[in-house]
């Protein structure tokens, strides 16, 4: 995944929509693309989170056993 801005003398864009955006912000604000390592890092960990918790409900609501038993050992039973 691409992340950053790029500079030119108009100013700091998004590098993934070309959205104009300050220095100082951490996310683009028109397509939500991390625009730092800082913001990269955080969008990684929340990424990890939702599919953490896609596996969760998904290993609650299964009745296959296969699929729990795949999910509890990509999870490392943490679920
Ligand atoms: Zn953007």
């Amino acid at each position: 995944m691409d992340f950053g801005i790029r500079n030119n003398e108009n100013g700091t864009f998004c590098i993934k929509c070309n959205c104009k955006v300050e220095v100082t912000m951490n996310f683009c604000p028109n397509c939500a693309n991390p625009l730092n390592i800082d913001a990269f890092k955080l969008f990684q960990e929340k990424l990890k989170l939702n599919n953490f918790k896609l596996l969760k409900y998904i290993a609650e609501n299964t009745k296959d056993e296969k699929t729990l038993k795949l999910i509890q050992k990509l999870t490392k039973k943490n679920i």
